[in-house]
């Protein structure tokens, strides 16, 4: 039999089967390449799961409009629990709801990051011209001679693989990153947060019920840190502590189970009850690091890229990792529809056109852990952030909150910065002296805003 391949050029090389490079396989295929992918784990559609980071997350508009343009965005939206707004729990146990948008469509999404994974690979592997290749680790890329050393984990005998592309999607501790180091003029930079994450399971209620309102996000905001949950689709919550490492209250301070569920009570008390075996899974299970790595250049000549968490690692306050690593892959993708085959070149613009945006979001979530652990409280935050809402409706090209122009519109990173840092000065301008937004004085935000928020 004579074997037909409509692949002319060499395979693309990637490194990790993350959710980034799993989802890149499949924009790549569609293109027309073969696509070679590289995971260091086993295939998690057959192993059992083991304690990944983050077991579900927000995903939205930048998120699901890369999913879109490849026809994933249906398949993957069908397992996936809309989320309106925040939810915050005081300590005394009132709650007040704060929704994000105010469109019917304006809500993010908390979907599985396993289940999501799962399915980017299957349909990646529908395409002729894709195989995925577990238990294999890259270990190291030598640049000059463009070979990739790949090591099978269970046997330990590492390979060298000749490369033409090879691109890195092989997270925040990426090996190809390390890689990148030798060619010389790498700038890298990595600044690890003070505090950590745990994670705690809410169990579904009887009959597979949800124990709090389903459609939100939970906050328990308490200055220094905080505890959030999110649903998952079986009726269970999955909760994480933003914790500090170090200190009065801190990861190393609550050493016993007493002094758990002694701290839990007394600052969670509404979700004590719903997590059986809280001390236990307290020790048991284990206790992440958030950092944020920037480096730059992304590419050594025509053969070698970095993308998602391996360019740019950020930390999850604004609940943007993935979407910003999947909307690389909606640019990628027009870099190669404009100047393919030229790979120097692609890689070249999509390093200009991407890196001042990744630090923005970078930048942003950074900010935003102060906002959700402590400003969603204050009464000052909350009449900017009604007013905010207020402005948008009377205009609605120009001003949009930034919460909104990250998470439900597409304008880039940088530029939802710069329009946010105005909008916040004139919302504390208009603020300053009101305590409710009927006093607003329009004339004036009819003014700031023409002046300071001219429409691009
Ligand atoms: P990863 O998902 O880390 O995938 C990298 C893959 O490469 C892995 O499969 C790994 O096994 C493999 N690999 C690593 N090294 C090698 C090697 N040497 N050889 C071969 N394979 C290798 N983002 C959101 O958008 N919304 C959220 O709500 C959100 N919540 C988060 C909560 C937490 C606590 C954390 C830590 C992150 C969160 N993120 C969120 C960020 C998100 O998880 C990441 O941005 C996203 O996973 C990046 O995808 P990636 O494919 O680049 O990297």
């Amino acid at each position: 039999t004579i074997h037909h391949s409509p692949f002319t050029s060499s395979p693309i090389t990637l490194i990790g089967a993350g959710l980034v490079g799993s989802l890149l396989a499949v924009f790549l295929a569609k293109r027309g390449f073969r696509v070679e992918v590289y995971e260091r784990r086993p295939d998690m559609r057959t192993a059992p799961a083991g304690a990944g980071r983050s077991i579900n997350m927000a995903m939205s508009t930048r998120g699901i409009h890369a999913l879109k343009q490849v026809g994933l965005d249906e398949e993957i939206m069908a397992m996936a629990i809309p989320l309106a707004g925040r939810t915050i729990h005081l300590v005394e146990g009132d709650m007040s709801f704060q929704p994000y948008g105010q469109k019917e469509e304006e809500v993010i999404y908390s979907v599985s990051r396993a289940e999501l994974n799962k399915a980017l690979i299957t349909a990646a592997e529908k395409y002729e011209g894709v195989r995925f290749h577990f238990n294999e680790r890259c270990t190291g890329v030598a640049l000059r001679t463009g070979v990739v050393y790949v090591r099978d984990e269970r046997t330990d005998h590492t390979r060298s693989i000749p490369l033409q592309q090879l691109i890195g999607t092989d997270g925040s501790a990426s090996a190809v990153r390390t890689a990148l180091l030798s060619a010389g003029r790498f700038d890298i930079s990595q600044q690890y947060l003070d505090h950590g994450y745990k994670e705690l399971t809410i169990p579904p209620g009887p009959g597979g019920t949800f124990m709090l309102a389903s459609n939100t996000l939970h906050i328990w905001p308490r200055g220094l840190y905080m505890l959030i949950a999110l649903p998952n689709p079986d009726g269970s919550f999955t909760c994480t502590l933003f914790f500090p490492h170090e200190g009065e209250y801190s990861f190393s301070s609550l050493s016993t189970p007493e002094k758990v569920l002694d701290f839990f009570s007394h600052q969670f008390s509404d979700a004590v009850p719903l997590i059986p075996n809280l001390a236990e899974a307290f020790f048991a299970n284990p206790t992440g690091n958030l950092v944020t790595v920037k480096c730059f250049p992304w590419h050594y000549q025509n053969s070698i890229l970095l993308m998602g968490d391996a360019a740019h690692a950020i930390v999850p306050f604004f609940g943007q990792g993935m979407n910003c690593g999947f909307e690389d892959c909606t640019l990628l993708d027009e870099c190669i529809e404009q100047y393919g085959p030229d790979w120097e070149r692609i890689f070249e613009v999509f390093g200009k056109l991407r890196k001042e945006n990744v630090d923005a979001i970078a930048d942003m979530a950074l900010t935003n852990y102060i906002e959700m652990r402590d400003r969603v409280t204050d009464p000052a935050f909350l009449l900017q952030a009604q007013a905010g809402l207020l402005l948008e409706q009377r205009y609605p090209d120009l001003f949009i909150p930034k919460y909104s122009m990250v998470s439900f519109h597409r304008l880039p990173y940088a530029e939802a910065l710069r329009r946010a840092d105005i909008q916040e000065s004139i919302l504390q301008q208009l603020c300053a002296s009101i305590t409710s937004v009927e006093e607003i004085d329009w004339p004036s935000a009819d003014r700031l805003i023409k002046e300071r928020l001219i429409k691009d």
